[in-house]
């Protein structure tokens, strides 16, 4: 990325990197080429034309379908310090040729209106004065009669843009990816040999599920009693069960509002806001509530109904988790939906190659609903991808049928048993191929083998575990009694020749919600009022992703609040003091947070050869702080003891021995963790990965403290 746009990126949208796909399809804009960039929803399409936007001399002007939303979009790019505005029909006049006064004097470097504004000449003529770099064409799919959305006035766009005396770069995003849709965009808009990128439609932060033939009622009464704090939507497939829904809700005391073309625009406009400004909980809606909001912090998306096809399904699920935290899209299916969804086919009035069309997609809907596979890889494959790995490991069907290809770490297992001639523990296996620095290891030099530190991404209880577990399928035997030795079975040898592959079903997660950090609700109440205070929804300040990272960074000063993803430089001199000041002072109240933080796992090598000698170092040498620590441990004290004497935090303590460890010194971790425990961390820690802390203490028993996971993950 050259440095002009890496600018651009950091000081106006405060991100590091850019999210997948975006940044070929900015490349390819500032190259003023036509581009179609078709990403999923919350995949960050907006950004793909703001960042352009700002690079580009003049104006940008963007096609947007929703007027209600654009006054959000800019409200959010006005934070962010770029100069943008709308026009639509909703300004009085006096204000709409201010605007545009402004717009032909270079003042906006944005600016929004809906395609409907296309349909009059005078509006035309009013812009056709302006000096437009730039034209954008949001939600694209509204040009084809084959999408799903349908909306006759972008069928003008093409028309207005050939007609103009100049041609601007023209772009078009979307998130419908079928081929036909994306050749009416090209053809429709009058696209000048575009660059079309398409991007993977997966969102790894969704989870997927299917409830079949439940009582829907309760179990979103029971679903929504364990998260009180978090926002949602239901949609359901009419009025009347939005209207039945949304009240039998409200009577059990829920925050929930409602949403469907039944209610006045007055009515559905303030409830929207409502929604957005987080000042009710839950929406309830027909599908008639949503496109194109940009509420990033919706956790979960519940189909009281089935819809009507796929594409309508991920678009709306889609809704959720579009801050790329974790969220959940749940669909509670009856066979009656089936019924509704032909009613409402046959009573469309398509015509008959359409209507056909509607049922066959129909038919992929209802066996999504049936299905037993992955229901994600289920979803990509009807979206046109190849290659979709079978289990994705976040959808109700993959949690059932835990099973994972291990072909390849076996087969690394295998070998390295082989090489070190079946005489040894699993212990000894698994420091080899985490590649240990261990006396023992060294002594007998299995640091030459080629399977020395082939599996250093694993942790080396977790390569234990994976022996266990190959044990307990039959591919490796343990003889030897007090020191077990591990040997291959018949049945590992078409595995190691690769003319067999291992699926190992893994041992399943208690699911538990994790909790948020003590930090966190005080960060949002600040947000709260700054948005209060602006008349902006909490999320354009910052989204509740930005908060998370604040809560784990715990940043104290502006250069390690500038790494947090979502805080640039201008939002950092609007908000970063106050954010700021909460942080420190709750490091000062608690320290507690350290809690919280991942151990740093790098590994050390061996340095110079430290022995007892150590102890006899003059004062004047300077000891590292965490030797000091070490040395003390040895001579018998207990890590409160020194962390009393030396004023250091516990988890300091903790730490340093942790690092003396990695660096070659020996400690007895019996003392702080016991062989079940090791391998009971493991389990999870394979399970869920090794990123964070939290969500492993979460899985396992409370007894199992920060400390003993993190030596279980780093020795
Ligand atoms: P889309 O229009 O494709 O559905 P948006 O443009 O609304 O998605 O972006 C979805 C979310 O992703 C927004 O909250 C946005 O702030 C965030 N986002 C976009 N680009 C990035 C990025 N490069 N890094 C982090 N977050 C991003
Ligand atoms: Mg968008
Ligand atoms: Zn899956």
């Amino acid at each position: 990325m050259d440095s002009r746009i890496r600018q651009i990126m950091s000081r106006y949208f405060g991100y590091q990197d850019f999210k997948t796909g975006q940044q070929e399809i900015i490349d390819h804009i500032l190259q003023s080429r036509d581009t179609l960039g078709v990403l999923p929803t919350g995949g960050g399409k907006s950004l793909c034309y703001q960042l352009p936007a700002l690079a580009f001399p003049g104006l940008t002007l963007v096609i947007s379908p929703l007027i209600a939303l654009m006054k959000d979009q800019v409200d959010a790019l006005n934070d962010q310090g770029i100069a943008a505005s709308f026009i639509n029909s909703s300004l009085p006049p006096g204000e709409l040729s201010y605007r545009l006064q402004q717009a032909a004097q270079n003042k906006y470097k944005l600016l929004y209106i809906a395609p409907e504004r296309l349909d009059s000449s005078d509006f035309i003529d009013m812009i056709s004065n302006l000096s437009i770099s730039l034209i954008a064409i949001d939600e694209a799919h509204c040009v084809s009669q084959w999408g799903h959305d349908f909306r006759p006035s972008y069928l003008n766009i093409g028309n207005w843009i050939n007609a103009m005396p100049y041609r601007p770069v023209i772009t078009a995003f979307t998130a419908t990816a079928t081929a036909q849709v994306r050749d009416d965009i090209v053809a429709l808009l009058g696209l000048e040999n575009p660059g079309v990128f398409v991007n993977s439609f997966d969102r790894p932060n969704l989870y997927f599920s299917i409830a079949k033939g439940v009582d829907r009622t309760r179990f979103i009464k029971n679903y929504l009693k364990e998260r009180t704090e978090q926002s949602g939507i239901i949609y359901a497939a009419t009025r009347k069960e939005v209207d039945l829904l949304s009240e039998q809700l409200q009577a059990q005391g829920y925050n929930v509002g409602k949403y469907h073309a039944g209610l006045s625009d007055e009515v559905r406009k303030q409830n929207q806001e409502d929604f957005i400004y987080d000042r009710i909980q839950v929406m309830v809606a027909t599908n008639a509530f949503g496109l194109g909001i940009d509420k990033s912090n919706v956790r979960f998306v519940i189909h009281h109904n089935m819809p009507r096809h796929l594409e309508a399904y991920y678009q709306e699920a889609g809704r959720a988790g579009r801050d790329g935290q974790d969220a959940h899209c749940i669909l509670l299916f009856h066979a009656s939906d089936i019924q509704i969804q032909k009613y409402l086919i046959e009573q469309s009035g398509f015509f008959a190659d359409k209507k056909d069309m509607e049922y066959a997609k129909l038919q992929e809907m209802i066996d999504y609903c049936h299905t037993t596979r992955c229901l994600r890889k289920y979803i990509l494959e009807y979206f046109g991808e190849t290659d979709v790995p079978e289990y994705c490991h976040n959808c109700v069907n993959c949690e059932k049928h835990e099973q994972k290809d291990m072909t390849v770490e076996a087969q690394k297992i295998f070998s390295c048993i082989l090489r070190m001639n079946q005489s040894y523990g699993s212990n000894l296996v698994a420091s080899v191929l985490k590649g240990s620095q261990q006396k023992r290891v060294l002594e007998l030099r299995f640091d030459r083998l080629s399977t020395y530190g082939i599996m250093s991404e694993y942790t080396a209880p977790q390569i234990v575990e994976l022996i266990n577990l190959l044990t307990a399928e039959d591919y490796l035997m343990v003889s030897g009694g007090q020191y077990p030795v591990v040997k291959l079975r018949k049945k590992a040898l078409p595995i190691l020749r690769s003319e067999e592959k291992l699926i190992l079903r893994l041992p399943k997660m208690p699911e538990k919600a994790s909790e948020e950090s003590a930090l966190f609700p005080s960060l949002r109440m600040l947000r709260q009022q700054i948005a209060l205070a602006q008349n902006i929804p909490p999320y354009v300040v910052f989204s509740d992703k930005t908060l998370q990272e604040m809560c784990m960074y715990l940043p104290v000063n502006q250069e390690d609040m500038l790494n947090i993803n979502g805080v640039g430089q201008v939002k950092f001199e609007r908000y970063g003091e106050a954010f700021l000041s909460l942080i420190r002072q709750y490091k000062e109240d608690d320290a507690s947070f350290i809690e919280s933080q991942p151990v740093s796992t790098t590994k050390k090598t061996l340095g110079k050869k430290k022995s007892a000698k150590t102890e006899k170092q003059p004062k004047d040498m300077k000891i590292p702080s965490h030797i000091l620590t070490w040395q003390e441990h040895k001579n018998g004290k207990s890590l409160r003891e020194i962390s009393q004497e030396r004023k250091l935090g516990i988890l300091t303590i903790e730490t340093h021995l942790i690092r003396a460890y990695q660096e070659g010194y020996t400690v007895d971790w019996d003392e702080f963790i016991t062989p079940e425990e090791r391998q009971q961390i493991a389990a999870v820690a394979l399970q869920i990965g090794t990123d964070k802390l939290r969500p492993i203490k979460d899985a396992l028993p409370e007894s199992i403290s920060y400390f003993a996971i993190k030596i279980a993950l780093s020795t």
